[in-house]
């Protein structure tokens, strides 16, 4: 069944809007008739010197009300949109189910992995059971990073049992020796200070130990400024003669939850092991070293790196009636860490993106341009997917009005960040009334999403859906994001807010 307008529930809202429009086309007509007039009696009365500044600032009061009630018809028409869009989401939304088979049915689905797999056929057949009107898969090669099974810490003192610490290794890195990697520790809480250490890191294990700044009111900021101690830490470490790194945990909370993540090596630069530790585990290694700072370090892991692997992004097209050859991307990304269930990060964003699908369709909406809804593989440890998709575009040379990612949890819909121009920051701005109500309020701040930044690179404009940031670390890239961790009301916001921010980005015309 092909995209249409059959669905019951929009008769209201159809009718409402053909009203609407035949009333602007009725009232635009009438508005042109009266110019024409009012300017072939402006042109005789002008002729009088007195009169002439009088009519000039009559006419120009008349266009100005002319143009605000076009705008604020406009405006009424959108408004009714997106109530429609939440109210159909609240009521009967089908993202939460969507993600509850993803997580349930499927898991945690790393890049390259038997799960990976399963969840491009589920994304597939969910996208297809949306009835948008094609859905296919962009092929691409991936990287397969594995986990191992063994993965245990403990700090060692002399004459003491040992104590044990949580630690997840960071995706990507070597394993360590199977007996472990035992070392004295060294810790630091900036990548600069290793450059002072010189020649005392040789043979250490560098336990990167940086908080997180609580005083960021958006947590990532917080993580922004942190993130170098995992990405490019290891390698740092390495440069000096380490044989080992620990990396404090990407977040704010104080729990037993270790959080992996992506690290970079360095060509040319010895490869280390490297293990992120939870927090609690991080304050206990600190207390301890201020004790006895010739304490031992033993971690063992077994993680792997395997040959890439063919994958996919799975895509989901709503054909434009006006403009098919241009095109709008949203979407999340599938693959995700290989702890958890990728419930936050990015399962929800990638059921929000389908639900764009539904929530057009329900609503009796035909876009514009084509609606593109995309499930990025590859997010997490490579961006392969949203590589492709941009080498894909390019080669084609295929039209992108702009991109919209959510790939940031399933918390209340605060705002839109965007990279773009300056009209088009000015336009994100006039939709804020229509936003507000929903709890949007935020349209000023910079960026766009991971998957869709090689779009950017092609001076495509990207957005972001900023949901609330206060939660999400807590849950990111561990043990702990399972569907329970949703709130169904949250993700469902953020579904209706999605449809609401692409239906706008699709009626303006700024192109
Ligand atoms: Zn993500």
């Amino acid at each position: 069944m092909s995209f249409g307008f059959q669905s019951k529930y929009t008769q209201n809202l159809k009718s409402y809007l053909a009203f609407k429009m035949l009333f602007a086309g009725v009232l635009g007509l009438l508005k042109f008739v009266f110019m024409l007039v009012f300017l072939y009696f402006y042109k005789a009365l002008t002729r009088f010197h007195m009169m002439s500044r009088f009519i000039n600032v009559l006419f120009c009061c008349l266009l100005c009300c002319s143009l605000m009630t076009s705008t604020s018809e406009a405006q009424q028409a959108d408004s009714a949109v997106i109530k429609q869009f939440f109210n159909s989401e609240l009521a009967s939304g089908s993202s939460y189910g969507n993600l509850e088979k993803l997580c349930k049915g499927v898991g945690n689905r790393l890049s390259g992995s038997a799960n990976a797999e399963k969840a491009v056929l589920w994304a597939q057949k969910t996208m297809t059971e949306l009835h948008p009107d094609t859905v296919y898969l962009q092929e691409v090669m991936v990287p397969h990073w594995v986990r191992g099974k063994t993965e245990q810490a403990s700090i060692e003192v002399n004459g003491q049992a040992p104590t044990a610490v949580s630690i997840l290794a960071l995706g990507g890195s070597i394993a360590t020796p199977a007996e472990g990697l035992v070392a004295q520790v060294i810790e630091i809480h900036a990548l600069s200070e290793l450059e002072l250490l010189g020649d005392k890191v040789k043979g250490k294990i560098v336990f990167f130990n940086r908080p997180m700044d609580p005083q960021e009111i958006l947590v990532f900021d917080a993580y922004g400024k942190a993130v170098d101690q995992r990405w490019a830490g290891p390698s740092e470490a390495a440069k000096f003669g380490a044989v080992g790194s620990i990396c404090r945990s990407m977040t704010t909370a104080t729990d037993d939850f270790p959080h992996t993540g992506a690290m970079k090596y360095k060509d040319s630069i010895p490869q280390i092991p490297c293990c992120a530790i939870s927090t609690m585990g991080a304050d206990r290694l600190s207390a301890m070293l201020k004790k006895n700072a010739d304490l031992m370090f033993r971690f063992t892991q077994s993680c792997s790196k395997l040959p890439d692997v063919k994958s996919y992004n799975v895509v989901a097209e709503i054909r434009g009636s006006l403009h098919p050859d241009r095109f709008i991307v949203a979407g999340g990304h599938l693959d995700s860490w290989d702890v958890g269930e990728g419930a936050h990060d990015d399962g929800a964003g990638v059921v929000q993106s389908m639900e764009i699908i539904r929530l057009f369709r329900d609503a009796g909406i035909r876009p514009k341009n084509t609606i593109r809804i995309v499930a990025f593989m590859n997010e997490e440890n490579g961006l392969k997917g949203g590589r492709k998709y941009a080498e894909l575009a390019k080669n084609k040379n295929e039209k992108h009005l702009c991109a919209i990612e959510t790939d940031a949890g399933a918390f209340s819909p605060r705002g839109l960040s965007m990279d773009g121009n300056d009209t088009l920051r000015s336009l994100i701005r006039s939709w804020k009334p229509l936003l507000e109500p929903y709890g949007l309020y935020d349209f000023e701040r910079e960026g766009g999403g991971a998957d869709i930044s090689p779009l950017k690179d092609q001076q495509v404009p990207v957005f972001e859906l900023m949901p609330d940031s206060q939660r999400y670390f807590n849950y990111h890239h561990t043990n702990k994001d399972v569907f329970e961790a949703i709130d169904r009301r949250e993700l469902e916001l953020c579904a209706a807010a999605m449809a609401s921010l692409v239906y706008l980005l699709d009626q303006y015309d700024w192109k």
